[in-house]
């Protein structure tokens, strides 16, 4: 029988470890920073642990890191790594910039929330990831010490993992774990009403929502959930929570036709008078069996300059990763030809690349 792993494993958690074992309750702290700070490979690493303390830890636990098996490097240094182990494989983006190296990471193989535009929706759902399978993500990248931000927005919906993403976000800020500023890690929702009141609850990271309509009844057509969960009743909670210095984003995917419009723009800034988020407009990446195609460059910016002459700071997200399928919403470890041969087919001109590689969000 494999051992369980201790990466992932939060203080608290490592304190019951240590006790189990009969260590002393200092262990635990020790252990902590192993794990997280001095990023320890092995249990003989650990040499301010006695001998016979690094050995009991050795009979009865692994380590449980494991580096990446493979990667796609894009035209634009955009890397997507693949992270396997038995039958759960998950993919995970980095994407450099010059001032700023950010990963998007994975909290879940696969996702039940059946979004349209989504092609990790298209895998179905096959496992929640544990708090030491989504740090590994970080842990084990290549890049490692270049990473400066984080963003969850990789495979699955970080609410329906809760559990496992409230550990991952305590052992990326700690002292005693890798000790990130909240502000450098923004984690992405479709609006998971129980889900966030717990995260605002436990978390001082930033929050991004999915929106990509204004309208209740277009929002469904492409986020089934809001059914269950109502944008205007997310967004109530988000006003009831006093987000403060917490940064909001609101993603919006712009999608030819479908939700581009004025009226769009002008309903947008209706329902989110007052409340401080930035809009993060992303032109749609297409996928297979979903009928959109990216709005022109044009509108997008037409939309944009609507929001910004309303009061709403809105910016143009720059696509990264497009030629190797690591731009938003393409994640899956479900391998599809008909992605590459769409993506060809809509890839944007040099023009609208030109454009939007310009723009970026602001700091
Ligand atoms: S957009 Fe997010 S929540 Fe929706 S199916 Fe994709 S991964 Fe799941």
């Amino acid at each position: 029988m494999s051992k369980q792993a201790l990466f992932g494993k939060t203080l608290e958690e490592l304190t019951i470890v240590t006790a189990d074992l009969g260590l002393p309750a200092f262990a635990a702290r020790q252990l902590a920073e192993w794990l997280y700070k001095h990023r320890a490979v092995s249990f003989d690493d650990m040499t301010n642990l006695s001998r016979s303390a690094r050995s009991k830890l050795a009979e009865n636990f692994d380590i449980g890191i494991s580096e990446p098996t493979s990667v796609a490097v894009s035209t634009d240094g955009t890397k997507k790594y693949l992270f396997s182990s038995g039958m759960r494989s998950v993919e995970t983006a980095w994407i450099p910039e010059e001032k700023r190296g950010t990963l998007c990471v994975s909290t879940q193989i696969g996702c039940r929330r059946g979004c349209l535009f989504c092609m990790t929706a298209r895998q179905g759902f096959q496992g929640n990831l544990s708090a030491g399978e989504i740090l590994n993500q970080y842990r084990s990248l290549p890049e490692t010490e270049d990473v400066t931000h984080f963003v969850f927005m990789g495979m699955g919906e970080p609410m329906d993992n809760l559990k496992a993403v409230l550990s991952t976000l305590e052992i990326l800020t700690s002292d005693w774990g890798f000790g990130f500023s909240p502000k450098k890690i923004t984690v992405s929702t479709i609006g998971i009403i129980e889900g966030l009141d717990q995260l605002l609850e436990r978390s001082d990271c930033r929050l991004a929502l999915s929106l990509h309509s204004p309208f209740p009844d277009e929002r469904a057509e492409l986020i089934p959930c809001e059914r269950r969960y109502p944008v205007m009743q997310v967004l109530d909670l988000f006003r009831r929570a006093e987000l403060g210095r917490r940064r909001l984003t609101i993603e919006y995917l712009m999608i030819d036709g479908r939700n581009d419009s004025a009226r769009h723009s002008r309903e947008l800034s209706r329902i989110l008078e007052g409340l401080g988020a930035r809009v993060n407009l992303i032109p749609y990446h297409p996928i297979p069996d979903f009928p959109g195609t990216p709005s022109p460059a044009g509108r997008i910016k037409t939309f944009r300059d609507d929001l910004n002459h309303r009061g709403i700071i809105a910016t143009i997200r720059r696509s990264r990763g497009l030629d190797i399928d690591a731009a938003c919403g393409l994640l899956t470890t479900k391998r599809s030809g008909s992605v590459l041969q769409l993506r060809k087919k809509h890839s944007p001109t040099s023009r609208q690349r030109s454009f939007s590689s310009i723009m970026r969000e602001p700091e």
